[in-house]
């Protein structure tokens, strides 16, 4: 389920304690040596821990680097999974996680609507799941190639739909799908969202590796983090961790000119508003959902969300700005989402490390137009581009959406 049946969002019923000892050990050896521990204080007793190891050495089979800039510069890159961002953790966990809890029973399909990104890191993460169909819906014309490639040359269990309609037709036809109760009863469908708790709880586990790579590289303690943030699912996971026990000085929220959290920080008052296009835009969101995990996890007290997250917002000319810097400075080429991070990070003088959350290439023409160059795209990008599409064009109408559904 991605929502609770109130509406709210799932939160765990308890917050169990890491031994950071065991975490650096563990990390020592593997990613997913230590996501397995991790993910095990929540879920002992609900699932095998053998299965528990494989879905993580499946789920999280990449790299994840920590680069240092120069002096106390430090980024946590994220983006070496299957789609080169950081959603592929969530998606990944999520979709052998469904493997394993879905086990010999019926078919499931997962429906997701998206606008590019979200529909690429369920498609990989979801890829070759027993059991589990994935139906993504995009937009006709309205996805990059790089997408749409992502989504549409995997086959197996994946099927694209590609709708005669924007991304709010494909949102519509998933949401009334999902209250059709007559067709529910026939078919057993979920979505993937990114506020499921399948694809939140893994974003805590790389908070963890993060201070295991930082501490090892600067002999340093207590990091402040800086995130780069739209929903706020990211954020609030690392707070998940801090909570868990990982030693951190505190967080630093880092938005583009969607500033609501920000701005909550510095008046008290939560006021969600429409989204502003940025060129940062996977963090376009005007009502961050995340906004009630966080106030969970901090007890619902503004004055200890105060103490332990500072905000910080720039808009697209600082972010184009700090794009051209690091490349100027450093010869590093960061992505526009990544860049928000770095400026927070720069701005408050933090000493830690912020997070890398997108790979260059999949924001080149924002790059280019920084940069006034192009960048060759990584030989796993480039191999996506060179394989057939396969995809079924559709009406933006439901029924049509579910009569397909019926047949697969
Ligand atoms: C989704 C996304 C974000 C924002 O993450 P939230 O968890 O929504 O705050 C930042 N950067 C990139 C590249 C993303 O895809």
């Amino acid at each position: 389920m991605g929502l609770a049946p109130d509406g709210g969002l799932f939160m765990p019923q308890y917050i169990p304690k890491a031994d950071i000892d065991v975490v650096f050990r563990k990390a020592e050896k593997s990613f997913p040596e230590m996501a397995s521990y991790l993910a095990w204080l929540f879920m002992e007793g609900d699932v095998d821990k053998d299965a528990l190891d494989e879905v993580c050495r499946q789920a999280f089979g990449f790299d994840v680097r920590l680069s240092h800039i120069e002096g106390d510069k430090y980024t946590l890159e994220l983006f070496h999974g299957p789609t080169f961002a950081f959603k592929d953790f969530g998606a990944g966990f999520m979709g052998r996680m469904l493997g394993v809890l879905n086990g010999s029973g019926e078919d499931l399909t997962i429906l997701t609507a998206t606008s590019g990104d979200t529909g690429s890191a369920v498609a990989n993460g979801f890829y070759g799941v027993p059991g589990v169909k994935v139906v993504v819906l995009y937009p006709e014309g309205k996805v990059s190639d790089l997408q749409e490639s992502q989504m549409t040359t995997l086959g197996g269990n994946i099927f694209p739909l590609r709708v005669r309609g924007n991304f709010d037709d494909c949102q519509r036809i998933v949401k009334e799908i999902f209250s059709d109760s007559v067709f529910r009863a026939e078919k057993k469908v979920t979505s993937a969202n990114s506020i499921n708790i399948l694809r939140w709880l893994p974003q805590s586990f790389y908070y963890f590796y993060g201070w295991y790579l930082w501490n090892s590289a600067t002999g340093k303690y207590m990091p402040e983090i800086t995130v780069p943030s739209g929903n706020y699912g990211n954020i609030s996971a690392g707070m998940l961790a801090k909570k868990m026990g990982l030693p951190v000085k505190g967080f630093i929220a880092a938005s583009n000119a969607n500033d609501i959290i920000p701005k909550y920080l510095e008046t008290g008052v939560f006021e969600p508003k429409p989204s502003v296009h940025t060129v940062a835009n996977a963090m376009d969101v005007g009502n961050p959902s995340n906004y009630e995990r966080i106030l969970d996890l901090y007890g619902g007290s503004f004055a200890s969300v105060k103490a332990d997250v500072r905000g910080y917002s720039c808009g697209d000319g600082d972010i184009k700005k700090a794009i051209r810097e690091m490349y100027g400075r450093y010869g590093y080429v960061s992505d526009p989402h990544s860049a928000v991070g770095y400026n927070a990070a720069v701005r408050y003088g933090a000493d830690g490390f912020w997070l890398s959350t997108a790979h260059r290439a999949k924001f080149a023409e924002v790059i280019e137009d920084a940069l006034g160059r192009d960048f060759p795209l990584p030989d796993a990008l480039e191999r996506f581009l060179g394989k057939e599409k396969v995809f079924t064009p559709i009406d933006a109408d439901t029924l049509a959406v579910e009569d397909f559904v019926r047949g697969l």
